[in-house]
């Protein structure tokens, strides 16, 4: 079929929306309609080219939200019509880490990811030319349709707009997994993040169901901050501001945080998060550097008992808190409309992605068909 997609034809060329060829889904595959998809700052990565080489030519976008069109076969999980959230680890569940516990970091995933093809290492997604085009992120829902792996649909409740459920697939479960599955952040757990554009609020967010106490709030960018504030941070810190960050973090609490979440990806700003951390803290890195990128940190200050771990996707099973997350939705005590700084057709992807490199508002929602989506656009 020919839809209308994203295309990252080469990094540094303006991402364009054209005429793709879609291929229909084959066995154990789901075709969605896509409804709504949110821009994320790994699509600036995608798009600048820093996920290192080979990620193109791709039909970009990895966070989104529609309806099933038709399944493949064997697919017995969702059925057309159904309402789905897209998860861009859809774990094998038989290798070693899905087997361990971590389907985020499934090794056939990982394989395939690599090539940008779906999990039988091909593609359903080529120009009209017959050039063949990568899913990008396993996902490639900057378009009107999409196919993805079954594990990639995952079935959420009609109730919840599908605008907002575009959300969940990757700053959502991202940030309350970093929170919740990595940092077991408890009540009354001192907490500061670093970087409040759509992830690093969602950390704000889930640090607040938790019961964390102060919740420090660092960006430079005011509007951020104020957004922050709504999400539940108890301070905020202007990032640029002549006192420092770490100093100000540091007379808030008695010696530092007890969990630090870097949620930008550059090596400044993970060297602040262990600066902020007391002895026996753990700074997280959430934030997605460049490929090549190297961070350092006084090495001694192990003695101290610090930690600085990695973390991925929410380091749990997305695919299992995706619906979770949906219900939490539903309740209110997940507020996902107000992480939405701005509204975009899908036209408006290259729009939302100089926004992000210029670190301007949160979460842009490309509203890809504004009937299913519940949005006016
Ligand atoms: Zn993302
Ligand atoms: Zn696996």
């Amino acid at each position: 079929m020919r839809i209308r997609a994203a295309v990252l034809r080469h990094p540094g060329t303006p991402v364009e929306v054209e005429d793709v060829e879609l291929d229909r889904p084959k066995t154990n595959e789901v075709l969605v309609r896509v409804a709504a998809a949110g821009v994320c700052h790994s699509d600036v990565r995608h798009a600048d080219g820093d996920l290192g080489p080979g990620k193109w030519p791709a039909v970009m976008g990895h966070e989104g939200a529609g309806v099933v069109e038709a399944v493949g076969a064997e697919v017995t999980h969702v059925s057309p019509g159904d309402h789905v959230a897209l998860c861009f680890v859809p774990a094998c569940r038989t290798c070693r880490y899905c087997r361990a516990g971590n389907p985020n970091l499934c090794e056939v995933v990982a394989k395939h990811g690599a090539t940008g093809m779906l999990m039988d290492g091909t593609s359903r997604l080529r120009l009209p030319d017959g050039t063949t085009l990568q899913h990008g992120l396993r996902t490639a829902c900057f378009a009107d349709y999409t196919v993805v792996a079954a594990g990639g649909a995952v079935r959420i409740p009609e109730a919840l707009p599908l605008w907002q459920a575009a959300l969940l697939g990757c700053g959502v479960v991202t940030g309350a997994g970093a929170v919740a599955n990595v940092a077991k952040v408890r009540a009354g757990d001192a907490v500061a993040v670093l970087g409040c554009g759509g992830v690093g609020l969602q950390v704000v967010a889930a640090a607040r169901r938790a019961g964390a106490t102060p919740i420090i709030a660092v960006d430079r960018v005011p509007e951020k901050l104020e957004l922050a504030r709504t999400h539940g941070a108890t301070h905020v810190v202007d990032a640029t501001s002549p006192e420092g960050a770490v100093e100000t973090i540091r007379s808030l609490t008695v010696d530092g945080v007890d969990f630090a979440f870097e949620v930008v990806g550059r090596p400044e700003t993970i060297r602040l998060a262990w600066d902020a951390i007391r002895c026996g803290g753990t700074a997280v890195v959430v934030g997605l550097a460049p490929d090549g990128v190297e961070a350092s940190v006084p090495a001694i200050e192990f003695l101290s008992e610090k930690s600085l771990v990695g973390t991925y996707y929410g380091s749990g099973d997305p695919a299992a808190e995706l619906p979770a997350l949906a219900e939490l939705a539903l309740t209110g005590t997940l507020d996902l409309a107000a992480v939405v700084s701005h509204v975009e057709t899908l036209d408006g992807v290259e729009a939302a992605l100089d926004r992000l490199r210029r670190g301007e508002g949160a979460r842009t929602v490309l509203i890809v068909d504004p009937a299913l989506a519940g949005h006016a656009g």
